[in-house]
């Protein structure tokens, strides 16, 4: 992204933006970015975020890549925990929506591939995409997983997938708009979409302001709430299904939250505020700290149906 892009919103090309925040890379650089949102589609973007090709100078190591499956002391065995339990909701929530306990299934965006694997398990036919070497590595060693490359995505066959999963991926990518085209070219007539990522609108974004941790910058380009990514998906063919809130999501952002404002007693406080959040959330799902999308594929697009009707 560069300068010109301050005219206009890179999402639906409208002329007229707003300064939203100015958020600092807590974790790595210390540099400070400017978020501007679209005044037309409500999209909220980093400028100046580095190019691709830069971005792996911004990276947090993942520790699980060291780790494996032996945690280190008591967040370590927390967060392994807590992914334990994960795993099997993300499953049902996929399996539910997708009204099938087993298909074809692409992880954009893997990881170490723990997600994969246990899908693979329950008896789908997954591919996972992850631009990782190290990380796409370590599945094939630890789950006989082998994850293709982001190159190789081309090469899919058109309408081969029942679902697609990015779990935490979509607000990281360069071109979200080219990604929704190539997703819809893969899916099945009536296929799922399933987008997990951070809502400015949660009751910790609002609470916390640029200190919010899942502001992320500048490895997250992309800051949505759920009008805006509706929007977003909504002109690329697709129709949202229903959107969730996954359980333990606002402690950890909220704890990270209160150690970049170098709070007292940061995880305390954390965690109190977590749970006034969690609380929120159960009665107002849109506050969540993260939400997780459900789209199906239209038969049309928008722009198609248009073409057809000039
Ligand atoms: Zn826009």
């Amino acid at each position: 992204m560069n300068i010109q892009d301050l005219t206009k919103c890179p999402l639906c090309g409208a002329p007229e933006t707003t300064v939203y925040a100015f958020c600092t890379d807590f974790a790595i650089s210390k540099e400070q970015y400017l978020l501007l949102r679209c005044i037309s589609c409500g999209a909220v973007f980093t400028v100046n975020a580095p190019s691709e090709d830069k971005m792996s100078g911004y990276d947090r190591i993942n520790r699980r890549l060291k780790l494996g499956d032996s945690p280190e002391g008591l967040t370590d065995r927390l967060y392994y925990r807590v992914r334990a339990l994960m795993l099997p909701k993300k499953a049902k929530i996929v399996e539910s929506h997708a009204y099938r306990k087993e298909g074809s299934l692409l992880n954009y965006g893997a990881k170490t591939g723990f997600f994969s694997h246990h899908m693979e398990r329950r008896g789908w036919k997954v591919t996972s995409v992850e631009k990782s070497h190290e990380e796409r590595l370590f599945s094939l060693e630890m789950f006989h997983h082998r994850m293709i490359e982001v190159p190789e995505v081309d090469y899919l066959k058109p309408e081969s997938f029942d679902v697609i999963t990015l779990w935490h991926v979509f607000e990281h990518s360069a071109n979200p708009t080219e990604l929704l085209d190539r997703f819809h070219t893969l899916l099945r007539p009536n296929g799922i979409l399933v987008i997990a990522c951070p809502n400015i609108r949660s009751t910790d974004a609002m609470h916390y302001g640029p200190y919010w941790a899942a502001y992320d910058v500048p490895r997250h380009r992309w800051h949505f709430d759920p009008i805006a990514l509706n929007r977003l998906a909504s002109r690329h063919g697709y129709i949202l299904m229903h959107h969730e809130k996954l359980p333990f999501d606002s402690f950890y952002i909220s704890i990270m939250s209160e150690r970049q404002m170098r709070s007292r007693a940061a995880f305390i406080r954390g965690v109190a505020f977590g749970f006034y959040s969690w609380l929120i959330s159960l009665t107002h799902r849109g506050r969540s700290r993260s939400l997780v999308y459900i789209f199906r594929k239209r038969q049309k697009k928008r722009d198609d149906e248009k073409e057809e009707k000039n």
